[in-house]
């Protein structure tokens, strides 16, 4: 189903991708949005012929929003105060990157370097274009009917989106002040930069869990796991007192790289035991096939890309790996 919204729809190429998410099945009920500026999930079969649908997204870019004008040393002022953020692009989803219709914004500057990652052109938070964030709340503000009508928000995703913690935090705030749902996609590696304030303003984690083998993360996001455990934990056991986000787990299925079976088992047992500190932690978890359509951003920016020969995995693996979950009692798509 396709929605569109008054105004001329713009459709531009160039995928660009929420962290952590290399591949993924659109839901049932996806629908894409065709607004100025924001087109979005195209629904193209992957190489195994699923349909990938949010892992392939055309057309995000900042069209729409006014980048600003500033000099080095106000630029780095207000990305310290939050005013100001590294912005890559933004776009209209609905049934991914949380419920109901999303605008997701992508921000520039990530600490891991994923193998599998298809926005490489994030790493750098200098890559990104200056974006103030009451450009960004204004934009927010524009889509409220869509949101209230859908069930839907806002989803910072990256890049990482606790490399601009304060920017983060200004944006959530100023989106919780009009009642907007709000959700992080994160790989929580940084999780010790969300702040509590920041967390009250978050309704929902995306957490990539990118393996649950140490040495496996390590190999996969040249970055260690533990921090993305204790930042999963400290969202349960906020949960315990007071607020907490609703998190939902997502897992990207790499053949040959994470999906081991001991791997998989580790991430789904560490998901379970989010739910045994505090019961209904954990309300979804992802599984998000692999594909190959990052690998011409890779060679686009001159990096080696090290997958070139991993396939897509086959849906008899997808749906064991699926079934380890869903063994823990956890709700798997
Ligand atoms: S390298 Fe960063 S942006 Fe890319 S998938 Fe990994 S965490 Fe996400």
């Amino acid at each position: 189903m396709t929605v569109t919204l008054p105004g001329p729809t713009a459709r531009r190429p160039g995928a660009a991708r929420g962290c952590g998410v290399a591949g993924g099945t659109l839901p049932d009920d996806a629908t894409r949005l065709d607004v100025p500026g924001a087109p979005t999930t195209t629904g193209e079969p992957a190489a195994s012929g699923t349909p990938v649908g949010h892992a392939r997204r055309a057309g995000a870019g900042l069209d729409g929003l006014t980048v600003a004008d500033v000099d080095r040393a106000d630029k780095l002022a207000a990305m310290r105060a939050g005013e100001l953020g590294s912005v890559h692009s933004w776009e209209l989803v609905t049934a991914v990157d949380g419920p109901g219709t999303r605008l997701t914004v992508f921000l520039n500057g990530c600490p891991l370097r994923c193998l599998y990652c298809h926005n490489p052109d994030t790493f750098a938070m200098k890559d990104g274009r200056p974006v103030t964030a009451d450009e960004l709340l204004g934009r927010v503000k524009r889509y409220l009917p869509v949101f209230r009508a859908t069930h839907g928000g806002l989803t910072l995703s990256g890049g990482e989106v606790l490399m601009q913690p304060a920017f983060a935090a200004r944006v959530l705030r100023g989106a919780k002040a009009m009642d907007v749902h709000t959700a992080l996609d994160t790989s929580g590696f940084l999780g010790a930069n969300a702040t509590d304030a920041m967390l009250d303003d978050t309704d929902l984690v995306l957490l990539d869990v990118k393996s649950g083998d140490p040495d496996t993360y390590t190999k996969v996001t040249s970055r260690d796991l533990e921090p993305t455990l204790r930042f999963g934990r400290r969202i349960a056991e906020r949960g315990l007192t007071g607020h907490a986000p609703e998190v939902w787990v997502r897992f990207v299925l790499v053949p040959g790289l994470t999906d081991d079976v001991e791997n998989v088992e580790k991430v789904a047992s560490y998901a379970a035991s989010l739910n045994e500190i505090r019961p209904g932690t954990v309300t979804r978890v992802e599984v998000l096939p692999f594909h190959q359509m990052g690998r011409d951003k890779w060679d686009a920016l001159g990096r080696t890309y090290e997958l070139d020969d991993t396939p897509a995995p086959s849906a008899e693996l997808t749906e064991r790996v699926r079934d380890q979950f869903r063994a823990h009692g956890l709700k798997t798509y």
